[in-house]
């Protein structure tokens, strides 16, 4: 079944129906006042947590490092850390949040991503059911396969997933790290160490 020709008031009609039906099978009364728009807004939540399944990605723009074209850097690093992000665990629904740092080693051609559109990279492969492990892999396959035409990806996340901390196993403290590697990074393990310990350094509160 397709929904792509539809209309989003509709599909947020639809699964706000569904909604409402759950609630009635918890043994809530969906017509008191406090839970009347409810179904509506669970729906409209479910919708924006889950864009990416009706969207395409981010189209991810590049600039050049050098304007005369000359790579004066070669095997130059870049970094983008803490980014945040908050998606939904494929198997039960509940929020996961964390930050992930992007690290890339600019290409021979000296193309570098725009600062913004890899927090929107994230931000699109989040907004939608995922495994951390799968987001890791997915945002490190579109940076490499992007016009950046880097040499390697580094990815690397830490989350909290709400399926374990408010349900289940209860645990408060535990986080769960997962890293992938593209390129030059999946051998290199110098260099993998080296963007991991570039990690540790001082964070944006430190700089202004
Ligand atoms: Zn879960």
């Amino acid at each position: 079944m397709t929904y792509e020709t539809e209309t989003s008031e509709t599909l947020e009609e639809k699964i706000a129906y569904h909604v409402k039906e759950i609630l009635k099978l918890l043994g809530e009364d969906v017509e008191r006042e406090g839970l009347r728009e409810t179904p509506k807004r669970v729906a409209s939540a479910l919708l924006e947590m889950t864009s990416a399944l009706r969207t395409r990605m981010p189209y991810v723009k590049v600039f050049k490092v050098s304007e005369d074209g000359v790579v004066r850097d070669p095997n130059q690093i870049v970094l983008v850390r803490n980014v945040s992000f908050t998606t939904l665990c494929e198997h039960h629904f509940l929020p996961v949040i964390g930050k992930m740092h992007v690290a890339y080693v600019v290409g021979d051609e000296g193309k570098v991503a725009g600062f913004s559109k890899i927090i929107r990279l994230v931000n699109y492969f989040a907004s939608k059911p995922q495994l951390q492990e799968r987001l890791v892999s997915e945002v490190a396959d579109a940076l490499m396969n992007s016009d950046v035409k880097p040499k390697g990806v580094l990815v690397v996340s830490n989350a909290i997933h709400m399926c374990t901390y408010v349900r289940g196993v209860k645990d408060k403290e535990a986080t769960l790290m997962s890293i992938a590697t593209r390129g030059v990074f999946v051998k290199d393990n110098r260099l993998k160490s080296y963007v991991l310990r570039m990690l540790t350094m001082e964070s944006k509160k430190e700089l202004i």
